[in-house]
């Protein structure tokens, strides 16, 4: 089983990412808490317009809107999505026009990920609270009555070929353990669509991983527990089909935390803060404001508290968007910068 990555090898893909990540150790951070290795994968660091999770999604995305003849890329978010940031990078690397459905009306400064969107040409749709593509299929008639053949990229890129991405990033993962000679107990991510941490638990089943893999709930779509867990197994599922796995995930498979919502999306709060500045002064990395500022501030909360008490080896899982800390600068700093 472990072997048959051959049906993950036949999807069409787009190499838009550097891979492999890397995976570094975070020596400082580690002794500061006193609890177990901490270590980190470096998804920020995929390469494409500042990097982040989306460049996988995308490979498997991007490499089928190729086969399937499209020329424009048409997907949605919120004003700071990152997602429609790499989007418009993906479509200026493969020569595709780019639409994008944005939450928000248009902001009066151009900053941050919207300043990339248009840097890379796409063309923006300010669409109210619509953050999560309820406008695509209204901007894809039009495209289509214009004679463009338009890719749809849904909400986060997670529908099962998005999370392709992720299943071949676990392969790259544990290929990175038995290099380094160690096994990580638990794999710490942001959570939200949802495509990152099905396609992880697919791979992981695919490939050997043996240490859990928990998702850190970063905005309330999670919070409605049963169904948003039906939802990650039924992606799992077809994710791992795709992949050439035919196993069942069922929603209790999942690892979800919800304690650290904070004060909701996208709100930097005290933790949030403290977390980000801890983390760029203790190892000189980047955090972002909006996922991993909030699931690094969980993992460290769970170490004080002394919840991974039993773990040698604890990896996070770096998801990316640091373009976003342009935004807001304001709001990192406690009574201003
Ligand atoms: C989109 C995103 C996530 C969440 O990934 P999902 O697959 O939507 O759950 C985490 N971190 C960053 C930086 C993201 O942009």
């Amino acid at each position: 089983m472990e072997k048959d990555s051959h049906a993950l090898q036949e999807h069409p893909r787009a190499r838009l990412a550097f891979l492999p990540t890397p995976v570094v150790r975070l020596p400082k951070l580690t002794q500061s808490l006193g609890g177990p290795h901490l270590w980190m994968k470096r998804d920020d660091q995929t390469g494409l317009a500042f990097g982040g999770n989306k460049t996988r999604k995308l490979e498997f995305l991007v490499g089928e809107a190729l086969a399937q003849g499209c020329d424009t890329l048409l997907s949605a978010g919120a004003a700071q999505s990152n997602q429609c940031r790499q989007v418009a990078a993906a479509a200026a690397a493969v020569g595709f026009d780019c639409h994008l459905a944005l939450g928000g009306e248009p902001p009066r400064d151009i900053k941050g990920n919207v300043l990339l969107d248009l840097l890379f040409g796409a063309t923006l749709h300010w669409c109210g609270d619509q953050r999560k593509g309820e406008a695509l299929p209204r901007i894809a008639e039009t495209l289509l009555s214009r004679g463009k053949k338009p890719y749809v990229i849904p909400y986060g890129g997670s529908n099962a070929v998005g999370a392709l991405g992720y299943v071949s990033a676990m392969e790259e993962c544990v290929a990175q353990q038995r290099d380094l000679g160690i096994e990580f107990d638990a794999i710490f991510v942001a959570s939200s669509s949802g495509g990152t941490l099905a396609g992880m638990y697919a791979g992981a089943k695919m490939f050997g991983y043996k240490g859990r893999i928990i998702g850190i709930a970063i905005d309330k779509t999670a919070q409605s527990t049963a169904a948003h867990e039906t939802m990650l197994a039924e992606l799992a599922t077809e994710t791992a089909a795709r992949a050439g796995l035919p196993i069942r995930f069922s929603a209790d498979s999942f690892e979800l935390l919800r304690g650290y919502l904070g004060d909701g999306y996208g709100v930097v709060g005290t933790r949030e803060r403290k977390t980000i500045l801890r983390v760029a002064r203790s190892e000189g990395i980047l955090l972002d404001p909006v996922y991993t500022g909030k699931a690094m501030g969980g993992l460290i909360d769970l170490i004080e508290h002394g919840e991974l008490g039993g773990m040698q080896n604890v990896m996070f899982w770096h998801t990316g968007g640091t373009p976003a800390l342009f935004a807001d600068p304001a709001s990192l700093f406690e009574g201003g910068p």
